[in-house]
């Protein structure tokens, strides 16, 4: 009997065809949809056949499997566009009458934009309480810390929260809106996931209006929020389809005060965020969608707006790539090198978008052999012309490390500072909601080999 996982069979249009398997695991004999997915004679063929049948089907214009099943979460409202912001006052009265704010870097500060901000809420009648500031990822004490605050005087039914600034602010507005009204916890550990109590949240959070300043992690749009800890370390989301922000104001010229080495490594975030949600073995058809416009955009733009902050056009195409990510990863999951960043993040203090720059070419190289088709297409896309899919991919993947290189991401892990000693960690760390998205199982010895590679 050959082993089952060797073959598989795909139903298409009432055809039987065999092909090599995209999930070593699989569906079962019912779609996830509970319909059946192969008609009887199929299934009794397939079973003496000692294979398996899998719940994909095949769209026409690819010969990508996809699951015609599914679920899309986005934002109620999304406003993009340039100069925008000074729109928020009349977004934020359409929520609530409180703005609590959460803000990013001194930089917003300094660039007047947090004053600008106060302004247009008080102007549309909204009374605005800055709450937080957070220069760097969010730690479990700091949502504590300032839920503490929110709550006193909390009034649920017209407070909101303003998130301005980067993925950390955006995540911990998220957070802190989900906190003040969710009160069964001490602590957000106990509604994190893997870690703590298990919690679930129960009461709807506080809207959020999300306005995100650098083009990076798509946090306007998702429905999670990143929280760490030191001791004991880890990194790991709080997730609910109500956390999804309520609006998500998008405006580009914010992006421009970002200074180059943040523009890198938010730029490539996103494009990481798009190749691995496209690639996720839960990719889906809303998201690839948004992953072919994002993609087109932001691998141009992400040098240039590095290179000239101040571009409108590149700023317009980075922010734009970086909303449709956080569509497309909320939706459709993400892979290796987003699971490895969370572990780089928590036990060598690397920022998120360095980590998973860093991390992207060997992902491709790793996830290589079952998504050969689907790279090609982005190698394509993304203007690359080669006589073979082979030479496409190559191409590819060299092109991403020509970009690292030129916008100053180191290509070695040893290079952010990661010792030989940390690798064991970083392995067991990498085992988060991320990598169950990637294409390929990666086994401890592969990752341990892989990473070792990069020193
Ligand atoms: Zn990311």
């Amino acid at each position: 009997m050959p082993r089952l996982a060797q073959q598989s069979i795909l139903y298409q249009r009432g055809k039987l065809l065999p092909r090599v398997p995209r999930f070593e695991e699989p569906f079962g004999l019912e779609s996830p949809c509970g319909g059946p997915v192969a008609s009887e004679p199929d299934i009794a063929y397939a079973r003496a056949q000692s294979l398996r049948i899998t719940a994909n089907v095949v769209c026409e214009e690819s010969s990508r499997p996809m699951e015609l099943c599914y679920d899309f979460v986005s934002p109620p409202r999304i406003v993009f566009g340039w100069g925008r912001r000074r729109e928020v006052g009349g977004l934020a009265r359409s929520l609530g009458q409180r703005a609590f704010i959460v803000h990013g870097s001194r930089t917003l500060e300094r660039a007047g934009h947090l004053a600008e901000l106060s302004d247009q809420l008080r102007q549309a009648g909204v009374e605005p309480i800055e709450l937080t500031r957070i220069s760097r990822e969010p730690l479990v004490e700091d949502v504590d810390r300032a839920a503490q605050h929110l709550r006193v005087g909390l009034r649920a039914e017209t407070d909101l929260i303003v998130a301005i600034g980067g993925g950390a602010a955006i995540d911990l507005g998220k957070a802190l809106a989900a906190m003040a009204t969710n009160t069964e916890g001490d602590s957000v550990r106990d509604y994190l996931e893997g870690v703590g109590r298990g919690l679930a949240l129960t009461a709807r959070p506080l809207p959020v209006l999300a306005m995100p300043t650098t083009a990076g992690t798509g946090s306007e749009a998702t429905k999670n929020a990143v929280i760490s800890n030191h001791e004991p370390a880890f990194k790991k989301s709080l997730r609910s389809l109500q956390m999804v922000p309520r609006i998500a104001l998008v405006d580009p010229e914010l992006g421009v005060t970002a200074p180059p080495e943040v523009t890198a490594a938010s730029g490539m975030d996103t494009v990481t965020q798009l190749i691995e949600s496209y690639l996720s073995r839960k990719a889906q058809p809303i998201p690839q969608a948004l992953c072919v416009q994002g993609l087109r955009l932001a691998f141009p733009a992400v040098r240039e707006a590095v290179h000239d902050g101040t571009s409108r056009s590149a700023r317009e195409a980075m922010s734009h790539a970086a909303l449709l990510s956080g569509l497309a990863l909320a939706n459709s999951g993400l892979g290796m090198a987003h699971g490895v960043a969370a572990a780089l993040g928590v036990h060598c203090n690397i920022p998120h978008g360095l980590a998973c720059a860093v991390m992207l070419p060997v992902t491709l190289q790793t996830n290589r052999a079952p998504c050969s088709a689907e790279m090609a297409d982005l190698a394509r896309l993304c203007g690359i012309e080669a006589a073979t899919t082979d030479a496409a991919i190559e191409d590819f993947i060299m092109q991403i490390r020509d970009i690292n290189a030129e916008i100053g991401i180191p290509a070695r892990l040893s290079e952010l500072g990661v010792r030989r000693d940390q690798v064991s960690a970083i392995v067991a760390g990498s085992r988060g909601n991320s990598m169950s998205g990637n294409p390929v199982d990666v086994s401890d010895e592969q990752l341990s080999s892989i990473l070792e590679g990069m020193l």
